[in-house]
């Protein structure tokens, strides 16, 4: 993606774009605030319930551990998950997979309220589906198939054997001289092994806003990935009976809250939603799954789907679109520009402005689809979002917008300032206080924080020198997964690694690529590998210099979790994902092992 430059000379445009692109940045600029991060709180000491897991019986206990196996993957959702079976098609046979979760599944584990489903296509976003000869039911899958479906990879590879769920690793220490990581968890369990992958899931930590008076609050109140259905009764499809005659508050209006408005909506009495800034809602058409085309689909049709939509999302036309959809539609609109004669001029400056013109037409259309579903004009200009579509992540959702027209459902719009304070009974936003029985906190996951803070455990490597310590000043890496210092430790990390829009994808390839060099260091007879100072740096270097690439576009944006909270930085530049677009990044990995040379590794 790139800065936003002049405007082109088009003139069947129905709209102004210098006067768009100031709108976009007066938004922008109302949003900005100096604390960045710091202004949400971490999850812990009086605050540590809103972790809890509600699907456990309390209490759980066993004897520790102090075993030794070739690899242990910390986190089951779909990173270790991919993890474990790319290492079992590679011929490893001892792995131990560890989650704090009650069972695999990950974010699909721990999300489960009502409405949760997920608005990347099920045919691209669900891993292994050859693999396990399934189709989903749906173009876009309900949480349930995909947790479902997590489990199923656990029991097709034989994951569940030596798995430890409801343990959480909190220290991980380097033996230099036995070359074993010893890796400590809050079983007190104290085991060893050779390897270890870690796939902390990016979005793993519930964050809260620092509302002041958070913690006043005496009605009830729990975070949206921790929904508690003894409280509001009824499941993940809704039926939510337990909220009848209770006033509830739902803060946040991001891709969570999207999805858990309508049912909420639908049996408070009266239910109040705090929003900062809008999302963008797209249409969601998802029609079930037709046999005859599940039947008619060939080997390697799973892989070739994912690439279509990867390369399309990532500005790369393809010749079809296999995918089709709200994500995907940007690109098309592009290319019928591009057919149509609209764009003549294919320079870098050239595509920029044709593209912002397409991120243009596209957001208009969203904006007047607020118009069309939202009966009141007041509330129907809150709710529509002013910045470019991939700013933040676009939802799709054909009830979300309806449900304002609900009597008992009122946007509580917060002109961008978000939440004024919390009091024992309620919100006040601009001096008013909205009493409420349940408040819920739909407001996302930490994201740019410490690594080992989001990870919830500390890495010790060698010479005892902490990954927090290694990192102070910005993530060092070599492929974002080898630390210098770490060796034998594979990250499954965002940073200085490519992302994908359907994050399964990355990290699918961050499997793959794990497994091959677990299976060389095997074939080799190797005891340890580990980046070397000059590869590091080399790839801090050009993580730096592709950053530019998204720099300005980042920069241009409404504050989130996207762009480091609009605190763009050399330091965001450092940690944030690989900028030339996980296409490059995966053709980098995949060039590197054909390459066979473990090029940038110490060996032993
Ligand atoms: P987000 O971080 O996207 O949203 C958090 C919300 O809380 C934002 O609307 C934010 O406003 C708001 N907020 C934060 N602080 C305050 C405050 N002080 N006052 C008022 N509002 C506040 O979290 P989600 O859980 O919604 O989504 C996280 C991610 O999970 C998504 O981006 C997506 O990647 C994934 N996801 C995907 C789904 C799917 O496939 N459909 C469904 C659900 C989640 P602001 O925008 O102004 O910061």
């Amino acid at each position: 993606m790139t800065s936003a430059p002049e405007a082109p000379d088009l003139p069947d445009l129905n709209f102004d774009p210098d006067s768009l692109r100031d709108r976009y940045r007066r938004e922008r600029d109302k949003r900005l605030r100096d604390d960045g991060n710091e202004q949400y709180i971490e999850v812990k000491d009086r605050f540590a319930h809103f972790l809890d897991d509600p699907y456990v019986e309390p209490g759980f206990t066993r004897e520790p551990l102090e075993d030794e196996v070739e690899v242990i993957v910390i986190g089951g959702g779909f990173g270790g998950l991919l993890a474990g079976v790319r290492l079992r098609q590679a011929g490893v046979e001892s792995i131990r997979m560890i989650d704090p979760a009650g069972d695999f599944g990950g974010t699909w584990y721990w999300n489960r309220y009502p409405g949760i489903a997920c608005d990347i296509e099920s045919y691209t976003y669900l891993p292994l589906l050859e693999e396990l000869d399934y189709v989903p039911k749906e173009k876009y899958s309900y949480g349930k198939e995909i947790l479902d479906h997590s489990q199923a990879i656990g029991r097709k590879f034989d994951l569940y054997r030596d798995a430890l769920f409801q343990t959480r690793v909190v220290d991980l220490t380097w033996d230099d001289e036995a070359a074993r990581w010893i890796v400590e968890t809050n079983h007190g369990d104290r085991m060893r092994a050779q390897y270890v992958a870690v796939a902390a899931g990016p979005l793993n930590r519930p964050k809260l806003p620092g509302i002041p008076g958070i913690e006043d609050f005496e009605g009830h109140t729990f975070h949206a990935s921790r929904w508690d259905y003894r409280y509001t009764g009824g499941d993940s499809s809704g039926n939510l009976t337990g909220l009848r005659g209770k006033r509830v508050g739902i803060i946040g209006t991001g891709a969570t809250a999207v999805q858990c408005v309508p049912h909420v909506g639908e049996w408070a009495d009266q239910l109040y939603v705090f929003q900062r800034t809008p999302s963008s809602i797209d249409v969601k058409d998802n029609p079930p799954t037709d046999p005859e085309w599940a039947k008619s689909l060939g080997p390697g049709w799973h892989q070739k789907r994912m690439d279509n939509f990867n390369n399309l999302v990532s500005g790369i036309p393809q010749e079809e679109d296999l995918v089709n959809d709200g994500w995907t539609d940007l690109i098309g609109n592009l290319l019928v520009g591009i057919r149509k004669g609209k764009t003549q001029d294919f320079s870098p400056e050239g595509m920029a402005k044709a593209v912002e013109i397409a991120d243009f037409e596209k957001m208009e259309s969203i904006r007047a689809r607020v118009d069309e579903l939202v009966e009141d004009g007041d509330t129907a200009e809150a709710l529509k979002p002013y910045y470019r579509q991939f700013c933040k992540r676009p939802c799709f959702h054909n009830e979300y917008l309806a449900t304002f027209n609900r009597p008992n459902v009122e946007l509580v719009d917060t002109d961008g300032k978000g939440v004024e304070r919390i009091t024992k009974k309620g919100v006040v936003v601009a001096g008013q206080e909205y009493e409420v029985d349940c408040l819920i906190y739909a407001s996302g996951f930490e994201v740019g924080t410490d690594y080992s803070r989001r990870a919830g455990m500390q890495f010790h490597g060698k010479d005892g020198r902490t990954l927090s310590e290694t990192w102070a000043d910005g993530v060092r890496s070599l492929h974002g997964m080898h630390v210098r210092g770490f060796p034998n430790c594979f990250l499954m990390n965002g940073s200085q690694a490519g992302f994908t829009a359907s994050y399964p994808h990355m990290l699918n390839e961050q499997a793959k690529h794990l497994a091959y060099i677990i299976q060389t260091g095997r074939e080799k007879g190797l005891e340890a590998v580990e980046a070397t100072t000059d590869a590091e740096e080399a790839w801090i270097a050009q993580c730096i210099g592709k950053a530019r690439d998204t720099g300005d576009f980042f920069e241009n944006c409404t504050p989130g979790y996207y762009n480091n909270e609009g605190k763009a930085s050399e330091r965001s530049a450092q940690d944030g994902f690989y900028g030339g677009g996980s296409p490059e990044f995966i053709r980098i990995l995949e060039a590197w092992r054909e390459a066979g040379a473990l090029e940038g590794l110490e060996t032993r």
